[in-house]
This record gives C-alpha cells, sequence and structure tokens, in this order.
C-alpha cells in the first residue's frame, strides 16, 4: 500500500544528529541544523528521498527504509561514507537547476499572467473611466471572448 502522503513530501534526514525531516533543505528541528552551503546541501539531498525523480517510486521507498537505518547509524555517532559519483551528480543537477536565470522565470510567468491582468485593466477602465453600464461591459466581454476563442 502506498502512504497518502508518499508524494507530497520527501523523506530526508538531517545529516549532523540523523533525525528525521521532511525535505533536505529545512532545518533540522532537532540539531537546529539548516544546509546552507553547497557541500551540506547535496550531503542532505544525498540522505533523502529526493535524490530520486517522482517516477520513481519503488527506488524511493526502497531509500525511505534505507533512511531509517542510515538516520539510526548516525544517531549512534557513526560517519556516513557518501558516494563521491553520487555527491557529483546531485551537484550537477543543482547547478542546472541554478543556472536558469531567475528573469526567465518571472519573464514566463508574466507572460502566463498578462491576459488575466490586460482583461482586469480593460474592465477597470470600462467601468470607472468610461462610466460605462455595467450590462454593456458584460456584452462587450463577452464578444471580446467570443472573437479571442475564433482568433485561435
Ligand atoms: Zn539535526
Amino acid at each position: 500500500m502506498k502512504p497518502v502522503l508518499g508524494n507530497f513530501m520527501a523523506r530526508s534526514i538531517c545529516i549532523i544528529c540523523g533525525h528525521e525531516k521532511k525535505a533536505p533543505w529545512q532545518k533540522c528541528h532537532e540539531c537546529g541544523f539548516t544546509p546552507e552551503d553547497e557541500v551540506a546541501f547535496v550531503k542532505s539531498v544525498f540522505l533523502s528521498t529526493a535524490r530520486f525523480s517522482d517516477e520513481d517510486e519503488a527506488d524511493q521507498e526502497r531509500y525511505a527504509k534505507e533512511l531509517d537505518v542510515l538516520g539510526k547509524r548516525i544517531q549512534q555517532g557513526e560517519r556516513i561514507t557518501y558516494d563521491e559519483k553520487e555527491l557529483d551528480r546531485l551537484r550537477e543537477e543543482r547547478e542546472l537547476y541554478r543556472s536558469v536565470p531567475l528573469s526567465a522565470v518571472y519573464g514566463a510567468l508574466f507572460r502566463f499572467f498578462l491576459p488575466g491582468i490586460l482583461l482586469v485593466a480593460v474592465l477597470f477602465a470600462m467601468l470607472y473611466v468610461f462610466r460605462l453600464p455595467g450590462i454593456l461591459v458584460v456584452a462587450l466581454l463577452f464578444t471580446m471572448l467570443c472573437l479571442f476563442r475564433a482568433c485561435r
């Protein structure tokens, strides 16, 4: 059986004290450690199910069990050896993700919401600037919507 919240939260353990937390980038409630630098962050992702993509549910579940064991070992003061190749892979993934400039993200968001923003602006202008009666505004909007759909 699949846990209901299984896909929504990555299981993760603190790289310092081994206690569980929901996501690798979170602050540990047990020892207060937050993975801020790159090394700590990559190691934190390593010790979480976020290492695997959402499609790899079987891998995620298998690794969640492994994390229980690893967490206990860290809690007992054992040092974990990290697979260097896997750390490199995670680091590369992180760089790929970071290399998308923020402006591109905002640009895409803006283009996505632009039609909505324009519609509200036109509506506002018709109602308050030109003081058109409400029913006329609705009729105009409806016509515009039909035209817009026809154009596509
Ligand atoms: Zn901790």
